[in-house]
């Protein structure tokens, strides 16, 4: 066989070009669908990462705190690069390089010269460190290795060395976040609770958010309020800091010392049920003062019960601002209600994110058609399902629990919606079905500036709209036929 220039090219495989045509038209099919819903011993670009990535991304929201990836380090290449490939800012992390021998005799060695290294050469106020599928997989004692290491005097005795068991070979990112925010808030408040002692502060647990939006977006609401808060792994600073000319390997973070009085607070809530599970169970046995837990408030009616709930803890009426931040959200969202009226979404990511995004797309008149998470819970299934069913607008919505990108994109070309939200690891699949892809989860490698825009809030809601619907008048002016080309929309 030849090219264009004349020169031999040896086929890589024997198909033909008409048997290529046959197989892409047949998983287009129901008949190609009903087998790849059969599927179970394969996953195909799962909605998720890894433990260890979510227990990266919780270390950056501590202060002076160094990440330390116990395992190999392709893995920790790996979260390093889907954090700075996402937020577009360094993620300063380390890793003990485990290779052959650590897989044969054990970790401790590397874990003991690497926190020499770490500590010697980027001096943190904390290290942070997680585990990858090789120490999980021989076993290896990360209690014994760090005690080991303390009376070895490699690691200082008042360095916190908070660290977490983050198998990838179960949960996804958001359970290593959990682990690794329990673990640092464990080993930071130890012998800090005082009986009778109440900081007045609200502590605000946002779970796995990788918007540093959303964040400031928390801290703005509780700055009108009036609430004095510390906010656990704030990565708002760490991964969106000034670029001033002056690179600092800790650019943010909560402070370790905030962190510590956390246990004598005045209240905690966590605003991500699903990614702060252990911690917050663990919290509410632990912690003084009122403990609550809410949806992440993603539109109208979950923004209302979180600010609702801030003026009940703290007795503080909701300020005017916010009241009037409300009334323009809805008027954003009347205004722009008939585009998205009617219209069909494909959503699919973590728990918390999907909860919100259900909720918002109904109180806009759309159906949430096809909700997909890679690594859900039947609880998480019936809570969405019952989301769904309380809407005239979601009776026609469908959850589809523990599958991939690859079933969605079955879902996408065998029974068409309108618009997919996720991250862009379905941007694949929304083009195979010649659909718009709305970028609002983690990560998004191939647009800008996504992760400084809010979603929570009455401002995220107008936001989303915003988004959402002038995308949808984009489609129209880009495709309509001249006659339809109109000034107003
Ligand atoms: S799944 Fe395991 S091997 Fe793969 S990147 Fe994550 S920790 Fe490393």
């Amino acid at each position: 066989m030849s090219n264009e220039l004349g020169l031999t090219v040896k086929p890589v495989c024997g198909i033909s070009p008409e048997d290529e045509a046959r197989v892409a038209a047949w998983i287009d099919t129901e008949e190609y669908r009903q087998k790849n819903f059969a599927r179970q011993a394969l996953t195909i670009n799962p909605a998720h990462a890894c433990q260890p990535l979510g227990a990266e991304l919780a270390a950056h929201g501590f202060e002076g705190t160094l990440p330390f990836v116990h395992g190999s380090q392709g893995c920790a290449s790996y979260y390093r690069s889907t954090l700075n490939r996402h937020f577009r800012e360094p993620a300063p992390a380390v890793s003990d390089s485990m290779t052959e021998d650590g897989a044969v005799f054990g970790g401790q060695n590397n874990l003991h010269e690497g926190l020499e290294n770490a500590l010697a050469l980027y001096k943190p106020k904390m290290v942070a460190v997680f585990t990858s599928c090789m120490p999980e997989i021989i076993g290896d004692d990360l209690t014994a290795f760090i005690k080991n290491a303390r009376a070895k005097g490699i690691v200082p005795k008042d360095l916190p060395v908070p660290f977490a068991n983050t198998p990838s070979f179960n949960g996804s990112h958001v359970q290593g976040y959990d682990a690794m925010v329990l673990a640092i808030l464990q080993t930071l408040t130890a012998g800090r609770k005082v009986e009778g002692r109440c900081t007045g502060r609200l502590n605000l647990l946002p779970g796995f958010d990788a918007n540093t939006g959303n964040y400031r977006e928390y801290k703005r609401i509780l700055e009108a309020f009036g609430i004095p808060y510390t906010l656990v792994a704030d990565i708002s600073d760490t991964f969106d800091s000034p670029n001033d000319g002056t690179y600092r390997l800790y650019p943010g973070g909560t402070k370790l010392e905030d962190a510590a009085d956390s246990v004598n607070g005045k209240a905690t809530l966590t605003l991500g049920a699903y990614a702060t599970a252990k911690t917050f169970a663990w919290i509410k046995e632990e912690y003084s003062g009122v403990h609550a837990s809410l949806p992440m408030p993603i539109g109208v009616a979950k923004t209302d019960a979180f600010l609702l709930k801030l003026s009940q803890l703290f007795g503080k009426p909701v300020p005017e601002s916010l009241k009037a931040e409300r009334g323009r959200a809805v008027d954003a969202m009347t205004d722009a209600q008939q585009y998205l009226h009617g219209k069909k979404f494909a959503v699919y990511g973590d728990a918390d994110l999907l909860l919100g995004y259900v909720s918002f797309l109904l109180e806009m008149g759309a159906t949430p058609y096809h909700v997909l998470c890679s690594k859900g819970s039947k609880k998480l299934e019936k809570e969405l399902q019952a989301l769904l069913d309380a809407s005239p607008y979601g009776k026609a919505g469908k959850v589809y629990m523990n599958r991939d990108l690859w079933h969605l994109r079955s879902l996408l070309v065998t029974d068409p919606v309108d618009a997919v939200i996720g991250d862009t690891h379905g941007k694949f699949a929304a083009r195979d079905a010649k659909v718009p892809l709305f970028r609002l989860g983690f990560p998004i490698f191939d647009r800008v500036n996504k992760h400084r825009v809010p979603l929570v809030g009455y401002q995220g809601a107008i936001n989303l709209v915003t988004e959402l619907v002038n995308k949808f008048l984009d489609l129209k002016d880009e495709t309509c036929e001249e006659r339809f080309f109109e000034m107003m929309r």
